[in-house]
């Protein structure tokens, strides 16, 4: 017999031999059912493999991340075999599972595949599924993986064959289609419900330009058709909301070929969000007793050196310039600038904790093929800030921290987050990690404590801390459902004495400060980029570039329209007149258009009552009112950041 441990800490005992799809049927058919896979003392395997060892156990369905991805590559696997069968003769580079799906990288030769073909792939795919072939795990030697390629010849294959050994090579077959594969997979294609084929793209063999390009189909499959209905509905409305094409049409930014790829332009309307943003991180920051810091966007190489982003990262920063016969860098991060302020002055206990805000323009340099609407570009600016604490304030500093968070979610209307607590492996300090145990131990107990007490939903990823500390991911979701990358907070121990910052404390002694990265609101760029998904580009009124547009019915109201403007502006609202000659109902249609919350129609009745006609964006008529009943209600909704 052996041991099986499962999550919540029960044991049970199970003939050796046994599998984790055993166990989840020994537990109910319906979990059995639902099993894609196992974690078995933390490595993913699949759920049909015998374990011969006392193991703890996580079953793993739908909703586990490995589960997914597991589904995923399966899928890639099902996709192979359709593809063989209506084109034989294909060769089989790779096929990972992805964020969304998976792909399979293949050699068609002379063929080519059409949209068309991408149906009948599917027809294939969904026939085979049904048959509910297992995926079956099968060890080879060297010599038989080899001659089974050669054989097929598949050289992509017999590539991947030349860098593994005997005993570490594995077939798996399902149906007709025999892959070599370390796992793990689903067990059976049955599993597999729902399925759409999404892309055909080019993709260089192993990312060289200079080898053959090769063709990666694209797709994705669901347990049920429910969850596939759902995700081409999700598909659409993301179109729809595609940060790039409001960017556009808003007129909030713009990308340039002479200024160079991954360096946007903020333009006018974008200009008023940002300083919006940096508003309100003032205000906040300011109120948490931050201190505003600025500094500049280059530094010598020496810099640099003392910090380790040389060279290790050295690949995503910008090449140096050579002035005077120093090297200079753009700088990647603030947070070597900052420690340079602390260091400029004598510090005591009592000038702690310190902490140094910057919105913080960086420069990183990212591979063109990476770059991305305002996902991914090459010049940032950070929600940045760096807090110097002493053991004792970390605690606090750290949930003052999490609690701006909570706050900044609440106003952009985040209902959903998580914080995934990367934790270091004791087993590779001084390796992977500083070699700081109870530093380690006590900094993540309070992370933990922290978050626990606040009520934020985490995770814990072990073996994922930066080398200088626990990390703590921000994962946001858009009112749409997709998941972003916020920002990440780091605790360092490492810094402090790389750059040998010090204060003394009570005891007349020199101690290194912890030290705590932060950015709730991310960087502009990507945090703008999300807010035009979540909102649609219907920004709330604070955030709006142009927050109330005046339409005169005729030419005769444009002066009556003009007096409205200047109230506004001196009640500090951002309006405009349509002043074009068009009928009314163009000018509240193209207002509509460019999303601008309110509009203040004005014609012969309003003009003889001295009011205004309110409309707002999506919603319509909100009946007349006296320009200041108005403007007292526009401020509240702007001074309070509501949502309307
Ligand atoms: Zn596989
Ligand atoms: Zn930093």
């Amino acid at each position: 017999m052996i041991r099986i441990t499962l999550p919540d800490g029960a044991v049970r005992e199970y003939q050796k031999g046994t599998t984790a799809l055993d166990i989840a049927k020994s537990i109910s058919e319906g979990l059995a059912r639902k099993v894609l896979a196992a974690s078995v003392n933390g490595q993913v395997w699949d759920a049909t493999r015998p374990i011969n060892e006392d193991a703890s156990l996580k079953l793993l369905t739908w909703t586990d991340n490995e589960g997914k991805s597991t589904f995923w590559h399966s899928s890639a696997h099902l996709m192979a075999e359709a593809v063989e069968s209506l084109f034989p003769g294909v060769k089989f580079w790779v096929g990972p599972p992805v964020e969304n799906g998976f792909y399979y990288d293949m050699d068609l030769g002379d063929r080519t595949i059409s949209d068309d073909d991408l149906r009948k792939l599917e027809t294939k795919m969904n026939e085979l599924a049904k048959l509910g072939n297992t995926y079956v795990r099968k060890e080879v030697t060297k010599a038989d993986a080899v001659s089974y390629f050669e054989e097929k010849g598949d050289e992509y294959k017999l590539d991947l064959l030349q860098n593994l050994n005997d005993g570490e090579i594995t077939f798996y077959t399902q149906g007709s289609f025999t892959d070599l594969c370390r796992g793990p997979h689903i067990p059976n294609t049955g599993f597999i419900k729902a399925i759409k084929l999404t892309n055909i793209a080019g993709a260089y063999w192993k990312g060289d330009e200079k080898n053959k390009q090769l063709t990666r189909l694209y797709g994705v499959t669901f347990p049920s058709q429910k969850e596939l209905d759902e995700y081409l509905q999700l598909l659409e409305e993301a179109k729809k909301r595609d940060h790039r094409k409001l960017g556009k049409e808003l007129g909030i930014f713009t990308f340039d070929d002479d200024v160079g790829p991954g360096l946007p332009l903020w333009m006018p309307n974008g200009t008023i969000i940002i300083e919006e943003l940096e508003r309100l991180a003032k205000e906040t920051e300011s109120e948490g007793g931050y201190k505003r810091v600025v500094t500049p966007h280059i530094a010598k190489e020496s810099m640099y050196r003392t910090s380790g982003h040389l060279p290790y990262y050295q690949d995503s920063m910008y090449p140096p310039m050579e002035l005077e016969g120093v090297k200079y860098y753009l700088k990647s991060m603030n947070c070597p600038h900052h420690h340079k302020i602390f260091a400029a002055e004598p510090r005591s206990y009592k000038d702690m904790p310190l902490r140094l805000a910057e919105y913080g323009t960086c420069y990183r340099y990212e591979q063109s093929g990476e770059l991305f609407g305002l996902m991914r570009v090459r010049c940032l600016h950070m929600n940045d800030a760096h807090i110097y604490c002493t053991r004792e304030q970390f605690a606090d500093e750290f949930r003052a921290v999490n609690n701006m968070y909570l706050r900044y979610f609440k106003i952009f209307g985040i209902d959903k987050y998580v914080m995934r607590l990367s934790l270091h492996d004791p087993a590779k300090l001084g390796q992977k990690y500083v070699n700081e145990p109870e530093l380690w131990k006590e900094t993540e107990d309070m992370v933990r404590n922290v978050l626990i007490e606040s009520d934020i939903p985490y995770i814990e990823v072990p073996d994922e801390g930066a080398f200088y500390g626990p990390k703590i991911d921000v994962q946001i979701w858009s009112i749409i459902g997709r998941e972003f990358t916020l920002a990440t907070n780091q605790v360092d121990f490492a810094q402090g004495r790389r750059f040998k910052l010090e204060f003394t404390n009570p005891h007349n002694q020199a101690e290194t400060p912890l030290i705590i990265h932060r950015a709730p609101l991310g960087t502009h760029e990507r945090f703008i980029g999300f807010l035009l998904e979540h909102y649609a580009g219907k920004f709330p009124l604070w955030l709006a570039p142009v927050q109330v547009r005046i339409l005169p019915i005729s030419d005769k109201f444009l002066d009556y329209a003009k007096t409205i403007l200047q109230d506004l502006k001196k009640a500090d609202i951002r309006a405009d007149v349509d002043d074009r000659s068009e009928k009314i109902g163009k000018k509240i249609r193209d207002t509509e258009l460019m999303k601008i919350p309110y509009m203040l129609v004005v014609g012969e009745k309003e003009m003889n009552e001295d009011m205004v006609s309110v409309r707002r964006q999506g919603i319509g008529d909100l009946g007349k009112k006296t320009a200041q009943e108005f403007i007292a209600e526009a401020t509240e909704e702007i001074v309070n950041r509501r949502s309307f």
